[in-house]
Parts: structure tokens; C-alpha cells; sequence
């Protein structure tokens, strides 16, 4: 399973399925993407080998500033089918996720009394559900996320996007490997490992366990339990081994 997210200018989509090509060596049962541009989210989802995520999407392509998020998935709650597979999304948001939300049940349960409708069988689908939820209750997106994230137990790599923040990725981490990367081009990457990133992007921080954010061209933004924290960028290689 895997992570990828970016955001700059880039044609998105081959930019995507390149990455999650080189996390395929950690394993699948299906894929997914979500690409927001010009205040547009679209998402595209297909099961078994990222080929046929390839062919959906043939014809799609994602120019000009923008932000795209790609997701391998190992089930681990729910059967791999195109349904389960992420991107999974409420109103406005959409998020991706590997790991598991140990929890997902409880938080599901009160979502539903809210009168929330759920599409998977996931323990991912709780996140953006919650996190729109939360938006009712807190000042701001960030914060919202930040009480999204701490209702959540278990082990996790997420990435969120919502129109209502077109130009950010909200991130978090915990017991799965996260790593947040950029270039003097100002374009920002994501990936699970520094696979996907050789040769995009220079520097690069391997997140901690506990740790969350929101990156955007206009801030990057490290936290853990409520504390903003330094951003150790290191040097990635720039060729592959
Ligand atoms: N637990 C999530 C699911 O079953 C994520 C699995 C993964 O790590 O890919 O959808």
C-alpha cells in the first residue's frame, strides 16, 4: 500500500500514477486518485493492477496549478472492491489513508446519529466524515483537522484535500512511514517513501509518529500534540540507487 500527494503545476495525473508505481513493491488490491484544480475535485478509482486505474483515466489529464493526492490500498476493513478503494469523500473533502483506524466503529456510529450516510465498508471513511463534521464545531479548517486527527486511534498515513482550501493538503502520521518533500521550484510532494520523490523533489522530512500539518505554496505547517515543531528538511538523492 502507498501514499503519493503534490502540489504545483505538473500534469497531476502521470505524475500520480508514476509515483504509485514505484510503491507498488509494498503491495495492492487497488488504487485511486483525487485531483483538485480550479475549485474541482474529481476522483477515479479502479481495483486490481494501477494498469486499470491507467485506462479510467486515460483521457483525464490535470494541468496547470493544482493539487493531487494517489493512494495504493491493502484492505484491511472491507473487501477490495472500486467502492472501497480511496479516495473516500463526504460533501467537499476527500481523503486518502493507509493503515488502520483502530476505533473507526465508535466514531462511526455517532456519525451515522448524525444522520451521516456512508458509502464503504472502510475504517477510512470515518476521517472525512469527521472532519466535515468537525468544521461545524471548530474556528477554522486546520483546527477541525487537528480534533479530527486526535479522534483518531490506530496507525495512519493520511492526506486530506477540501474545495474549501483548494491550494493545501492536510496531512497526519502515525506508525506508518510519511514523508513530506519540496524543490526550488516550489513544487510539494508527499510519498510514503522516497521512491516516488527521487528526482522531483531535493529535501525532504521523514514525519514523526504523532506528527500533522498543512502544506500549501504559502506555508508548511508541523505540529504535534497541539505544538508547532521545527521542519528538519534533509537532503533526498537525486538519483535512484
Ligand atoms: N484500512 C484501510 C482500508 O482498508 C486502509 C488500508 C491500507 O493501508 O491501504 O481501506
Amino acid at each position: 500500500c502507498g501514499i503519493v500527494g503534490y502540489i504545483g503545476t505538473r500534469e497531476k495525473k502521470s505524475l500520480l500514477l508514476d509515483g504509485l508505481k514505484e510503491l507498488e513493491y509494498r503491495g495492492y488490491d487497488s488504487a485511486g486518485i483525487a485531483l483538485l484544480t480550479q475549485g474541482k475535485i474529481s476522483a477515479y478509482k479502479a481495483t486490481g493492477k494501477l494498469e486499470n486505474l491507467a485506462l479510467k483515466t486515460d483521457c483525464v489529464t490535470s494541468e496547470g496549478f493544482g493539487i493531487g493526492i494517489g493512494h495504493t490500498r491493502w484492505a484491511t476493513h472491507g473487501k477490495p472492491t472500486e467502492i472501497n478503494a480511496h479516495p473516500h469523500w463526504g460533501q467537499h473533502a476527500f481523503v486518502v489513508h493507509n493503515g488502520i483506524i483502530e476505533n473507526y466503529r465508535e466514531i462511526k456510529d455517532a456519525l451515522q446519529k448524525e444522520g451521516i450516510h456512508f458509502l464503504s465498508q472502510t475504517d477510512t471513511e470515518v476521517i472525512v466524515h469527521l472532519f466535515e463534521s468537525n468544521i461545524t464545531k471548530h474556528a477554522d479548517l486546520f483546527s477541525a483537522f487537528e480534533a479530527t486527527v486526535e479522534a483518531l486511534h490506530g496507525a495512519y498515513a493520511i492526506l486530506l484535500i477540501t474545495t474549501l482550501a483548494p491550494e493545501t493538503i492536510f496531512y497526519a502520521k502515525n506508525a506508518v512511514p510519511l514523508i513530506l518533500a519540496k524543490n526550488p521550484k516550489g513544487e510539494l510532494f508527499f510519498g510514503s517513501s522516497d521512491a516516488p520523490l527521487i528526482g522531483l523533489a531535493t529535501e525532504a522530512v521523514y514525519l514523526e509518529d504523532g506528527e500533522y500539518g498543512a502544506l500549501s505554496p504559502k506555508e508548511i505547517t508541523l505540529f504535534k500534540n497541539r505544538q508547532a515543531r521545527p521542519l528538519q528538511f534533509v537532503s533526498l538523492p537525486q538519483d535512484k540507487a
